[in-house]
């Protein structure tokens, strides 16, 4: 199976802010910042040949990280402002 590897890495940056605390716990709230962060971040599709470091390379790009955090922050504060469940 093909994979988005903006995907991947949205999940990383999203587990790192959960990991601070500084992001709301509830299930749909994760879901729906994740789904507009990567509506809003191009999609990033390896090709077959594509080596592990290429890979990696993209994933720990640490001006990439900065960019992907920022949409995440964005999209949370979206989803989050009316969120009941927010328990920051
Ligand atoms: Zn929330």
């Amino acid at each position: 199976m093909i994979k988005n590897y903006m995907e991947i890495l949205v999940d990383e940056v999203f587990n790192e802010l959960k990991g601070s605390n500084e992001i709301c716990k509830d299930i749909v709230c994760k879901h729906d910042i994740k789904a507009i962060a990567l509506n809003n971040l191009p999609p990033v599709y390896f090709k077959y040949n594509s080596t592990d470091g290429e890979k990696k390379a993209f994933l720990l790009d640490r001006q990439r990280r900065i960019s992907v955090l920022a949409k995440v922050a964005e999209a949370a504060d979206l989803v989050c402002s009316s969120c009941t469940k927010n328990s920051k």
